[in-house]
Parts: structure tokens; sequence; C-alpha cells
């Protein structure tokens, strides 16, 4: 699922192509792309209107409107595309949106991912919802602690609520705790002033690190293929069960917390 790095790098790469651009129409062929909205509100709402900026927030891609803002969220492996006339014929879309130059498209294969249309970025109850961003100024050291530090909860699935943190996801909580020599199933409210320094310092540095693994290929939007490939170079432990770690050659373990897989070293990570 692409965590704030890789939504980030698609927001960076997305920026050129659409920015100041003007919706001509929008298409919905899939109907279940922008749920719960219909196809007539997307459509009579984003109709003339110019796309201002394109941001994020958490795992959420926005497109700025002149009037309202489309917010995307592509689950497990939403992706966007970039036609320079239409999609060649066969291509899966499931929202396109004609613009005054170019098609952007929006598809998820697995039909979870979705585009709506809102007023406002406040309007939408998820993105309200969100927590600090990890990568905004207000995510510091301080902030990391409070939001996490009285929890009894272990350390893995609280980096992962996007209620308190917004963007890290379970590769990146995965990472981040090795990095820092933290055991997964440590209870937040466990964890001593020096290990929130670390932590804190782990996930800046390993977030910093993923957004310029995801722009190095950057997305291709072009290619109804693509996905990230330079990530091979930054994980440490991410689906390495088995295998030497890294730092101290023990093997690596996964356990399932809430339902996901962990992965981390029994001997560096206390
Ligand atoms: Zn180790």
């Amino acid at each position: 699922m692409p965590e704030a790095p890789e939504v980030e790098a698609v927001a960076r790469a997305l920026r050129p192509l659409v920015e100041g651009r003007t919706i001509r129409s929008a298409r919905v062929l899939h109907s279940a792309g922008v749920r719960p909205q219909t196809s007539a509100t997307i459509a009579r709402n984003v109709r003339g209107q110019r796309i201002e900026n394109v941001s994020r927030r958490g795992k959420y891609l926005l497109l700025d409107l002149a009037s309202g803002v489309l917010v995307a969220h592509f689950k497990f492996d939403g992706q966007l595309l970039f036609f320079d006339d239409a999609p060649p014929r066969g291509t899966h879309v499931d929202v396109l949106l004609k613009l005054d130059r170019g098609t952007l498209g929006f598809v998820d294969q697995r039909h979870l991912g979705t585009m709506t249309w809102h007023l406002n970025a406040d309007a939408v109850p998820a993105l309200r919802k969100l927590g600090v961003d990890v990568m905004s100024r207000e995510f510091t050291s301080a902030a990391f602690a409070k939001r996490i530090g009285e929890s009894k909860k272990p350390i893995k699935p609280l980096l992962m609520e996007q209620s308190r943190i917004a963007g890290i996801g379970n590769i990146y909580s995965s990472e981040i705790l090795w990095h820092a020599q933290i055991d997964p199933r440590r209870r937040g409210d466990r964890l001593a002033v020096d290990d929130w320094r670390r932590l804190h310092n782990a996930v800046v540095k390993v977030i910093q690190r993923a957004v310029e693994c995801c722009s190095n290929p950057p997305p291709n939007f072009r290619d109804t293929e693509w996905w990230f490939t330079g990530l091979d170079k930054l994980l440490r432990v991410y689906q390495r069960e088995g295998e030497p770690c890294r730092r101290c050659g023990n093997a690596i373990r996964r356990i399932q917390q809430d339902g996901r897989s962990s992965y981390f070293c029994v001997h560096c990570q206390t």
C-alpha cells in the first residue's frame, strides 16, 4: 500500500503535468472508483475546474481545484495514468479526467481505491481525522512522544495509526523500528526519552530516504504497468523473514500484529 513517501513522489511527479490545467470533462467508467459518490456528482463538480495545486495529506493525494478538491486514496495498488490523448484501447481506467492538454486517469484493478470530490479538504471525514503528518514541520520528537507515549498498545501498530501520525504504513513501520533498534512489541508507554529521540530520528531518516527512492526512478504515469522499483536499496527487514539481519547477522523474524506482518531482529531490537 502506498505510504506517505510513495504518495509524495506521485504528487511531485504529477505536478508539472496537471497543475494549471483545466478539466474539460470527467467520465466515470467504473463507479467503484468514486464510491460512495456517483458519476454525476463527479462530472458536475469538476467540469471546467482549473487544477490549482497537487498536494498530499498522509497517504491521500489531493488535486486542489479552483472550487473544491479531488481526493485520491490508492489503497493497495491504485495508480494514476496520464495520456497525451485518450487511453489506448483495452486500458483499465476507473475515472478519466479530460484536461485542456492530456487526460488523467485513476485506476485500481482491485476497485478498492477511490477518487472523490469534496467542497474542501476539511469536509472529508478521513482527512479531518488524520494526526500530525509525518513529513510536516509539526512532526517533532515532542509531538511524536505526546501522540503515542501514553498508549499501552505495542509501538508497531501505534506507528501505523493514522489518527496519531499520518503517513506511516506497514512497510516503513518495520523499517523504522529496525533502524531505531526497538522491538515492535514494546508498549508506547514503556519507551524512555532516549527511545523517543532514536525513534523520531529513524522516522525522519527512513521517510526522507524513501521519498528519494520512490522518486528514482520517478513514477511514470504513461506506463500502465509502472510500479515503484527503487525501494530495494532501502529495505532492511521488510519481507526478509529468515534472512540474516543486516546489522548483527541473526535471522529476521516475522510476527503478526493486528493482522499485519511485522519483521524484526530479536537480537538487536530490544
Ligand atoms: Zn540484528
